[in-house]
């Protein structure tokens, strides 16, 4: 049966999540599927700039590091975001940026297993996390290497030689979806450690760290989690690695005590170890904002729409405009797929440009891949039938092939 506006409008009717879209700044007339790179900003979040800007810096300066908890934000929000992501109060905790954050993960468990010189990771991930690890090997000058390999070929590449296994969960421009549990089982049946990276993942889908046994992870909040550009990025550490596993940043905010003022390093035995220093407390505080609102939200509600969004988004490409080259990459099993889908597309970079002047946001990553991210909590089911039919307009008069489309910023 060939679905009309009417269908979808009539699926925003019965939504238990659509009344979360006015709890965020959506501007006029956009449809936003990006929030898979930069979160849509909560309303709560300018009144809250504003407190801690004017009262908490302003007007009570030093003594907010206790007064308003700034000292602890990093750990207070770690407890809340291990219920996102199936750990416990004190294994996650808030710092830094992803990319930071995997250099100390991955360097802590290449302390547990010394004798090992192999780390698995996925090539084509988003490359920070590898060039990341190519840093760390330089700098640790002990003939570490990284065996790369590619979906499909992960389990096969962990033999018994590996001390750490790194893949991110769901795979930046693809979408494809890895098996946590059996990488994780795979990984630790050789004696291996394993990082998960949650940048697509966490607040896209159900995480259970715990129920896969995962040794430590990493993810970011200004994705899906709608923390704000730049805000922190969070680490797990799993409960029995803490106090075995010294991450080499040892700066004083992970001494055993901060406020001793010692001369030489001592390590903390918990979380905080994995702390280097002072954190900007204002993107914490509109990471918090962010946060809060998806533990209002039932998870797998989130997932349900989530799947649906895309299954209907990639239905009605394949209906509307089969002739016009949009080949799917993500795969279309809901176990294989995090929450978003990407086509590639000869002239998909001028087609999203086109796009983005419509007011369909989406990106475009290179060298030919159109990327529709699809964030349940703002996002409505007619958004995606409007920006199908949009995108339709554009092939069917062919307005994409103009030069304005065809010159690229700094950022894609
Ligand atoms: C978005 C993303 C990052 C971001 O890294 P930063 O250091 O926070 O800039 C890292 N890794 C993956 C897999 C990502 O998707």
């Amino acid at each position: 049966m060939t679905l009309t506006r009417e269908d979808f409008i009539a699926l925003d009717d019965q939504d238990v999540l659509a009344p979360f879209a006015d709890e965020f700044h959506i501007p006029d007339g956009l449809i936003y599927f990006d929030g898979n790179s930069l979160g849509m900003m909560p309303k709560a979040a300018m009144a809250r700039a504003k407190e801690v800007i004017e009262q908490e810096w302003g007007t009570d300066l030093i003594k907010s590091w206790n007064k308003a908890g700034w000292f602890n934000l990093v750990e207070k929000l770690g407890d809340k975001m291990a219920t996102l992501i199936g750990a416990n109060k004190g294994e996650v905790i808030y710092a830094d940026s992803t990319g930071l954050n995997v250099y100390k993960l991955v360097a802590a468990a290449l302390e547990i297993r010394p004798e090992r010189k192999v780390i698995v990771m996925e090539g084509s991930n988003f490359p920070t996390d590898n060039y990341m690890v190519q840093g760390l090997i330089k700098q640790l000058g002990r003939g570490h290497e990284i065996r790369f390999a590619e979906d499909g070929e992960i389990l096969d590449a962990i033999t018994d030689d590996v001390a750490v296994v790194c893949i991110t969960h769901v795979h930046y421009k693809t979408g494809h979806l890895h098996d946590m549990k059996k990488i994780t089982a795979k990984t630790q049946e050789v004696g291996a450690l394993s990082v998960w990276d949650l940048c697509h993942s966490a607040g896209a889908l159900a995480v259970d760290l715990n129920g896969s046994n995962v040794d430590f992870a990493v993810g970011c909040t200004y994705k899906y989690l709608n923390g704000g550009p730049g805000s922190q990025s969070f680490m797990f550490v799993a409960k029995r690695n803490q106090g075995k596993a010294v991450q080499p940043l040892t700066g004083w905010w992970g001494h055993a005590a901060p406020f001793g003022f010692e001369r030489d390093y001592r390590p903390r035995e918990d979380i905080r170890q994995f702390s280097t220093g002072t954190e900007p407390v204002v993107s914490l505080a509109m990471s918090e904002v962010g946060l809060d609102i998806f533990l209002r939200a039932d998870m797998n509600e989130i997932r349900k729409k989530s799947l649906k969004l895309c299954d209907l988004f990639i239905q009605l490409i394949e209906e509307r405009l089969g002739g016009y080259g949009f080949d799917i990459v993500t795969p279309k099993e809901h176990d294989r797929r995090g929450s978003q889908v990407s086509f590639s597309s000869e002239n998909g970079f001028a087609i999203m440009q086109a796009l983005i002047a419509a007011d369909v946001v989406g990106d475009f990553r290179a060298p030919d891949i159109m990327r529709f991210g699809f964030t349940p909590l703002y996002v409505s089911y007619v958004n995606v039938w409007d920006a199908v039919d949009r995108l339709k307009n554009i092939m069917d008069q062919g307005s994409w092939d103009k030069p304005e489309f065809k010159t690229q910023g700094s950022v894609t």
